[in-house]
């Protein structure tokens, strides 16, 4: 086991292991036939086949908010509301100037005396924006909805990783670690001579763990990916009641690139599935299904049963066009003391796993804040209710 400690003097114990049980029948597999090792995917190369790593400090998995906001849960200018849903950002004179939330069954309104940062993840953060009338403003007029910026780009450009697993029962159960993550190796490879670098990825699971075979007893997994899907989809309000769930359409596989990409992979898991490092635990193939290798009965399948790698992206996009919704700052376009630091930001999906890189646009955006200016008297907005901030300072909801 590899224990590397992410902040050697920071307040957080995040760190970063490798375990792996299961994990070198695999890349046995890899190197059989004759595809590079990588012990580092975050290192100089992504191509390449190794163990990812995962967070894990102390023997145990840890979550970003046990990372990093527990440690400083009692900090006396830290405020956090639990169980609470934002449902509107105030608006005034094209300042963010407050933000209500529901919880239990209580709406509140807090103001914001320097900036408001939103990090409500993919889908809520521009439903989040839309809500407050910050988006497309067809669409915020569809909903009543009064336009405080139109902004096309709200809820546009949504990215994932499309996915097809290739699975086998297994008559040998494999002992997982409590602090394994499952997919423990994986691998990056080139199957296009993309100049952008690796198109496929592949995890390799210790367990069955698609949903649809969840009844098939014990197995694993071979799970592959396109790393730079071109398919896009949207988020788009399903009503004007924030309690109601967003429109997320993600148009996957619209793209032939995107279902080729993902069918090159599967053809190499299947090599990978048929080497004799797997031959032990190798039971029978449950996806795609053995005798399905037809390049047509491949891709219905693939049409059929594709799944998501769980990497949404891309709807409150950075960038300097029209599209944009933030700038590189993190600045939502057209309005004032409001940002942006989460997933939804991604201009183009990484061609990795996004956990790590959306840590890394929070503790960017921390660093953003920190280094602006402090608001001066003068320019604090007059809608800001200075002594409803100060009693709510140092206290835990
Ligand atoms: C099942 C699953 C497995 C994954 N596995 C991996 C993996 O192995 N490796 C990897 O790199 N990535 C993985 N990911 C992706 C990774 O978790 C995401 O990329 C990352 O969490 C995105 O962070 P975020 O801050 O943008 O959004 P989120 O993590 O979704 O955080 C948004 C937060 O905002 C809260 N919220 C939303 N709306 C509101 C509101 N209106 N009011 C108040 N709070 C609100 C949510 O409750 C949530 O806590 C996985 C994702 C899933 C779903």
């Amino acid at each position: 086991m590899q224990i590397i400690t992410m902040e050697p003097t920071g307040h957080s114990r995040y760190a970063i292991t490798s375990s792996s049980t299961r994990g070198p029948t695999f890349l046995d597999a890899a190197s059989e036939l004759g595809f590079a090792a990588n012990p580092d995917f975050n290192g100089a190369e992504q191509d390449g086949f190794g163990p990812f790593q995962v967070n894990v400090a102390a023997g145990r998995r840890i979550s970003s908010a046990e990372a990093y906001l527990r440690p400083v849960a009692n900090q006396p200018n830290l405020t956090i509301a639990t169980n609470a849903r934002a449902t509107k950002i105030v608006l005034t004179g094209g300042r963010a100037t407050g933000l209500k939330y529901l919880q239990n069954g209580t709406e509140t309104e807090i103001g914001i005396r320097r900036e408001l940062v939103l990090s409500s993840g993919t889908f809520e953060s521009p439903k989040l924006l839309l809500l407050s009338g910050i988006g497309p403003a067809d669409q915020l007029r569809e909903f009543d909805i009064p336009v405080a910026v139109d902004l096309p780009g709200v809820g546009a450009n949504l990215q994932d990783h499309p996915r097809m697993d290739v699975a086998f029962t297994n008559p040998a159960p494999l002992d997982v670690p409590p602090t394994s993550n499952i997919l423990e190796a994986g691998g990056f490879l080139n199957t296009s001579s993309d100049p952008e670098g690796p198109d496929v990825q592949f995890h390799f699971a210790t367990t069955l763990v698609n949903p649809a075979l969840l009844d098939q007893g014990p197995g694993w997994e071979l799970i592959v990916c396109a790393t730079r899907p071109r398919s896009r989809g949207v988020v788009q309000l399903g009503s004007a009641d924030p309690h109601d769930n967003a429109r997320v359409r993600f148009n996957y596989l619209v793209e032939e690139y995107d279902r080729a990409t993902v069918l090159r992979g599967v053809s190499v898991a299947l090599e990978l599935a048929a080497t004799t490092s797997f031959a032990s635990i190798r039971g029978t193939e449950v996806a795609p299904g053995s005798g399905i290798r037809d390049a047509m009965d491949l891709e219905s399948v693939l049409r059929r049963s594709m799944d998501s790698e769980y990497h949404p992206v891309g709807t409150c996009k950075m960038g300097s066009d029209d599209s944009a919704v933030v700038d590189a700052q993190l600045r939502v376009r057209g309005v004032d003391g409001l940002r942006v630091a989460d997933a939804s930001v991604f201009p183009d999906i990484t061609s990795g796993n996004t956990n790590a890189a959306t840590v890394m646009v929070g503790r960017e955006g921390f660093g953003l804040l920190a280094r602006d200016e402090p608001l001066s008297s003068g320019q604090v907005p007059a809608a800001v209710d200075e002594d409803h901030l100060a009693g709510d300072v140092g206290r835990q909801r």
